[in-house]
């Protein structure tokens, strides 16, 4: 049969599978990836959005982790600065939670054995005096300021699947792999396109199931085996609510069952609340928030700050399944975060499945990735990933401030906010959206809040949007400020501008 042939097929556009093809690719193997529905759309966009060592890790001695998360904050920051940044965390001390020198240890050890670099160390905190001590309860007098990063996680994905295709990979998004089977040394794996229903079989010397929930799905679905139950679902979910303090700061808050969350400044105008850990025993597809998951967050920051947390103040919620490996810890939160990549014990042509995981250490997994690889197929480059920005990333980490500077003054009509939510979004890649605009006429027709065609018709360009939810909650988070005739009129758009595209 003559059939398109690779190297490495991926299966699954979340950060792992994206990362992984990111980092084979730039070694030079020739990669396909496909994802069934949007970019990042399964629990890659669902995520707290930290860049983080896991300071409750510490807890469960996952040391490893730790460290190899504390690690990659810096490395992470230094190759996206634009979706990434620093963040400092105001941990309160609350009597009869965590005693005082155990939380100092912890910092501790995570001031010291992560590589920290540009970000500022631990401190403590009199919090009658510090601006942080203002919205809370004033019980809480004394706390700890320690670092850790935020990152855009839709946009980390969205940005590794467009440097591997930059770089060569084939990317099929909206298309799911429906079957594979073995053929000689090598698969023959059949994918459908979602919206044509046109199937198309590629060859591949090597599978990665990184399908995150799905993936026991896909080893019984598409790979034939029976038997696989490696996967632990735990959900977790958020709230997001109306600013409840001006401080850039977040807070991490203990809570009396033991568990934490935190409460992070979002979006300009929000705080994000979460999040929530439970086994889910249903389809990753259907997770929504439950009504005790928010009493929960309701309660649990209630404890803390000054101004309780309502159900009315919720603007929005999200939901997401954590595909963990299940070590077979008694609870969900217990569950191991580490990942483990497992190759099908099954003789001929090899697949290798990813299981865990962190945002945080997604680079780390597909560099132990391509290790297995490269014992199956052999070694080609080495690994390069530590060193070469993400697409918009190529300024220093500490130059935002400066960058922006560049862009107001080649583009002094944008609004200030607003050319700093599109370098926060693009780098300089924004350049390339805005082209030779010199007005915001230049910019085509106004959608909602400050999305104008021009960022549309890059997004479709570029990065593979193809609705309003693509581009309202996972390119950039405008949904929180649309109305719904204005996502509708955004759709039709989109309609408009793929039709014309085909008959084009
Ligand atoms: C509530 C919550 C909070 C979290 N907070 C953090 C945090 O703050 N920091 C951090 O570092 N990590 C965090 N994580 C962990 C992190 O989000 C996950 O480990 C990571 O996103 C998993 O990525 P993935 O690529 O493995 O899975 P996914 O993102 O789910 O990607 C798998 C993809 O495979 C696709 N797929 C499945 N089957 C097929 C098929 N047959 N064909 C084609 N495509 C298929 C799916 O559509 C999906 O998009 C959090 C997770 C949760 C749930």
């Amino acid at each position: 049969m003559d059939v398109p042939s690779y190297d490495i097929f991926v299966i699954g556009g979340g950060i792992n599978g994206c990362g992984i093809a990111r980092d084979a690719v730039g070694r030079g193997y020739s990669v396909c990836l496909a994802e069934m529905n949007d970019l990042a759309s399964g629990t890659s966009s669902t995520s707290t959005k930290l860049i983080h060592g896991g300071l409750r890790y510490l807890e469960y001695y996952e040391f490893r982790l730790v460290r190899e998360a504390l690690m990659e904050r810096e490395v992470l920051w230094s190759l996206a600065p634009h979706i990434i940044h620093p963040m400092r965390f105001v941990l309160p001390y609350a009597k009869g939670l965590r005693p005082a020198w155990l939380i100092r240890l912890g910092l501790f050890l995570y001031d010291h054995i992560g590589g920290r670099k540009l970000l500022p160390a631990t401190r403590t905190l009199d919090m009658r005096r510090d601006p942080a001590g203002k919205p809370l309860k004033p019980g809480f007098t004394t706390a700890f300021e320690y670092s850790d990063g935020w990152v855009n996680d839709a946009r980390l994905v969205v940005l590794n699947a467009r440097d591997a295709a930059d770089r060569g990979a084939a990317v099929h998004v909206r298309t799911k792999v429906v079957s594979a089977r073995r053929e000689g040394d090598a698969w023959l794996v059949t994918m459908e396109d979602r919206r044509s229903g046109v199937q198309e079989t590629v060859r591949a010397r090597l599978i990665v199931n990184a399908a995150g929930p799905w993936v026991d799905h896909v080893l019984t679905d598409t790979l034939g085996r029976n038997d696989a139950h490696h996967v632990r679902l735990v959900q977790g979910s958020h709230i997001v609510v109306k600013k409840k303090f001006d401080d850039p700061r977040a807070y991490f808050f203990q809570n009396r069952d033991g568990r934490i969350i935190f409460a992070i400044p979002y979006e300009d105008d929000f705080t994000l609340i979460g999040t929530t850990d439970q086994d889910y025993p249903g389809d990753p597809h259907n997770v929504v928030i439950s009504e005790g998951e928010i009493d929960y967050l309701c309660a649990a920051a209630s404890e803390y700050f000054v101004e309780p947390v309502r159900r009315a103040d919720i603007v929005w919620t999200y939901s997401g399944v954590r595909p963990l490996f299940d070590d077979g810890a008694s609870k969900a939160q217990a569950a191991t975060r580490d990942y483990v990549l497992k190759d099908e014990p099954v003789p001929g042509a090899p697949a290798i499945n990813v299981f865990g995981g962190k945002i945080t250490t997604y680079r780390r997994l597909a560099e132990s990735m391509l290790e297995k690889i490269e014992h199956h197929l052999g070694k080609k480059g080495e690994p390069w990933t530590a060193s070469k920005p993400l697409p918009g990333g190529e300024f220093p980490a500490t130059g935002f401030e400066q960058e922006l500077a560049r862009l107001t003054a080649a583009f002094p009509f944008l609004k200030p906010e607003h050319a700093r939510r599109l370098l926060r979004l693009y780098g300089t890649r924004v350049f390339i959206m805005l082209g030779d605009a010199s007005s915001y006429s230049d910019l085509g027709s106004r959608f909602g809040a400050d999305l104008f065609e021009a960022e549309v018709r890059y997004l479709v360009a570029h990065e593979w949007a193809a609705s309003a939810d693509d581009i309202l909650w996972r390119r950039t988070k405008l949904g929180l400020r649309f109305s719904r005739d204005e996502a509708a009129s955004l759709d039709a758009y989109l309609a408009e501008i793929s039709a014309v595209a085909v008959a084009t």
